[in-house]
């Protein structure tokens, strides 16, 4: 027996017993190293004119006997020497595909493309296999040799017989191991039937461009004989078939011209296990230094469980039409994360573990190119078939949003322009470059306001107040929608017609425009602006004029009610929004970063603690051309402080009210209308 070196046996152990969780995958290993042996024939008999093979007998076989528990991979490909087992299998590590690329580097172009980088493949058999014996016979050779092995120790090379050229490997699987203290034992059995074959090559092979076949039992009737009474009943037979398990040709490869619609839909859904259709599909082919293709889905609604931690978002990784990897998570951001497909390309260095994937500079490379197209794609379902893409943003919006917030806004950029927001003028979903474009001259933010509803909200006087100006106002009933607002802080508008800061600029503009040239356009920063917090300026001289001699007048009034509400309010004041005797009485605003949605929003988050969280600056707004306000002006005069405390407190509350929060105490404000009555 030759003996493993040391550290090929160190290996060996550690990869059994540690690397691959995933021990279905040894089949995938040794069918693409038998693709591989076929494909280097393939290329000598490229370049070398004493080699002939025929094309459509190239074929990998696979065959399993369930009595000697064995599976066998036979290829008739290039085959090893005595010397190659040696080396080849007997070293870990040690890449043959590696070295033929070297050999064969200058004449080496398109035609070729090995999987050369997996190094341990071969030896994953070990993980299924208390033996493993290899039979071979080199292309051109008269010889066979068998190398054997128990995966432990060492391994024995002799003479052998095989026919022709080519490798059979033959794995004699392990013994089941029963599961224990509910951990799930090892079924190898499963691998020995010819249902669980084909699954794996299904899963793991099914692109591989060699046919992968095998004999199949299939039943059939027998002929009905001459003299069958009417009783007769059909007899059946079984007989064996030989049969192509995979589907050779990837879709992904063909160029989407090629293929129909309805085959992408059949292949989404079959693979993704989706009932129905794709809402897009995008099919892209990557020339230059990295060669890949990608066939990207997405999909036309969203997975039950989408929002939930057990999601994983990922592409299929392919290399040279080989799974690697199931989910590679790394292709994709997570604000795309609804995303399906299939990257494949040959150029991908294919190492075995994913933390040493993540920092694959070309796996960064696709992902990149990836996220800009499904952005494009995107852009151009916005653009061009608004019905799905407002389907699209009902199932996925929220992701992008959250993709916004999560990083801090740096997503801004690319993101802003994909999200679309009910509009309280026009009555429909909107962009944010729509809302800029509508805005009168002289506007100069995004006005929104947040909360559940949307019916409920356009009935708010902060809302109404600014509508009535003439602007628009977006309404907000995602509970990520103002943080995502917050993050961005502003929207930049392109191409908007430049605004002239003074007489003699806009009028010589506005001259050359007159004369044929193009309106001069700008990027304007647009603040996005909450129209229940802060100040939103709006007020024309006048009204703040207004606004300020009726606080100065009312001062005791404000004072007294102010005392009247304690720490409920930061202060109380004459609005600016809530101008006329039609609107509101009286409104709640707040100060600072924190609206009053997002307070509501962080006490129904999962940490709950009410008490610790933080709590918005309210402002207790008068609309002072409102009767209300001439009441309460009337009663500070008559000096009657208890029913000044007794509006205040009402007036408050009700105005929470319209904003959808309960009285802080339901049953006082009940006995204060009592009392009114
Ligand atoms: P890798 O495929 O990454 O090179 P493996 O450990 O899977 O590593 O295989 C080691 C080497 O053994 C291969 O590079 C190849 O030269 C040789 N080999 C494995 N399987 C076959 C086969 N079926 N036919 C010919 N050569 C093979």
């Amino acid at each position: 027996m030759r003996k493993f070196k040391t550290e090929s046996k160190k290996l060996l152990d550690l990869m059994i017993n540690s690397i691959y969780t995933n021990k279905e995958i040894f089949l995938r290993e040794l069918i693409s190293n038998a693709s591989d042996a076929v494909d280097k024939l393939n290329f000598k008999s490229l370049t070398d004119d004493s080699i002939h093979v025929e094309q459509g007998d190239l074929a990998i076989r696979l065959a399993f006997d369930k009595d000697a528990r064995t599976i066998t991979v036979s290829d008739n490909g290039i085959g090893m020497t005595e010397a190659e087992l040696e080396k080849n299998l007997g070293t870990i590590a040690h890449s043959g595909s590696e070295e033929f690329k070297e050999q064969n580097a200058e004449s080496q172009g398109d035609a070729v493309d090995i999987i050369g980088q997996f190094g341990v493949g071969f030896y994953s058999a070990f993980m299924v296999a208390s033996k493993v014996r290899v039979v071979s016979r080199a292309y051109g050779e008269d010889e066979a040799h068998v190398w054997e092995s128990d995966g432990l120790e060492g391994y024995a090379i002799e003479p052998a017989e095989r026919a022709d050229h080519g490798t059979d490997v033959i794995l004699t699987l392990r013994e089941n191991v029963p599961g224990k203290d509910g951990e799930e034992g090892e079924n190898y059995d499963r691998y020995l039937s010819e249902w669980g074959l084909k699954d794996l090559v299904k899963r793991y092979s099914n692109y591989v461009r060699y046919p992968i076949q095998m004999m199949v039992t299939k039943s059939r009737e027998k002929p009905k004989p001459e003299d069958a009474g009417d009783d007769y009943k059909p007899e059946y037979e079984s007989y064996e078939e030989l049969e192509t398990i995979n589907s050779m040709t990837p879709i992904w490869k063909k160029r989407s011209g090629d293929v129909e619609q309805s085959d992408y839909n059949e292949f989404y859904k079959s693979t993704f296990h989706d009932f129905e259709d794709p809402a897009r599909t995008i099919s892209f082919h990557a020339e230059g230094t990295l060669e890949y293709d990608a066939l990207l889905f997405i999909p036309g609604r969203a997975p039950f469980d989408l929002y939930s931690k057990d999601y994983e978002k990922g592409l299929a990784l392919y290399s040279s039409n080989v799974m690697i990897m199931e989910k590679c998570a790394d292709l994709l951001p997570d604000y795309y994360n609804f995303v399906r497909g299939v990257v494949d390309s040959a150029d991908v260095s294919l190492n075995i573990s994913r933390e040493t994937l993540q920092h694959d500079r070309q796996l960064k490379a696709i992902a990149r190119r990836v996220e800009k197209r499904v952005t494009s794609d995107l852009e151009d379902m916005r653009d061009n078939d608004r019905e799905a893409y407002e389907t699209f943003f009902e199932n996925f919006g929220r992701g992008l949003k959250y993709g916004i917030y999560a990083s801090y806004g740096m997503k801004a950029a690319e993101l802003a322009d994909l999200l679309l927001f009910w509009s309280a003028r026009e009555q429909k979903m909107v962009t944010l470059a729509e809302y800029a474009k509508a805005m009168p001259e002289g506007q100069k933010a995004i006005y929104y306001a947040a909360g559940d509803s949307r019916e409920r909200l356009a009935k708010m006087p902060v809302v109404t107040g600014v509508l009535s100006r003439g602007y628009d106002v977006l309404l907000l009933t995602q509970d990520v929608d103002e943080f995502t607002f917050q993050a961005m802080r502003e929207y930049v508008a392109r191409d908007m017609p430049k605004i002239y800061e003074d007489d003699a600029a806009r009028e010589a503009a506005a001259k050359a425009v007159a004369d044929g040239a193009e309106p001069e356009l700008e990027d304007r920063h647009l603040e996005l602006k909450n129209v229940a917090t802060g100040d939103l300026d709006l007020a024309t001289e006048d009204e703040k004029k207004q606004a300020e001699e009726a606080t100065k007048e009312h001062g005791d009034l404000f004072a007294a009610m102010k005392e009247a509400l304690g720490d409920k309010v930061e202060k109380v004041a004459v609005s600016s929004r809530l101008v006329g005797a039609e609107e509101s009485p009286a409104c709640i605003t707040t100060e600072g970063p924190l609206s009053l949605e997002m307070e509501k929003v962080l006490q129904r988050g999962p940490e709950g603690d009410v008490e610790g969280m933080p709590k918005s600056q309210r402002v207790l707004e008068l609309n002072a051309q409102h009767p209300v306000f001439e009441k309460l002006s009337a009663a500070q005069q008559d000096g009657d402080s208890e029913k000044v405390a007794l509006y205040a407190g009402l007036l408050y509350d009700q105005a929470l009210l319209v904003e959808g929060i309960l009285p802080e105490d339901p049953v006082a404000f009940a006995q204060r209308v009592c009392e009114l009555m």
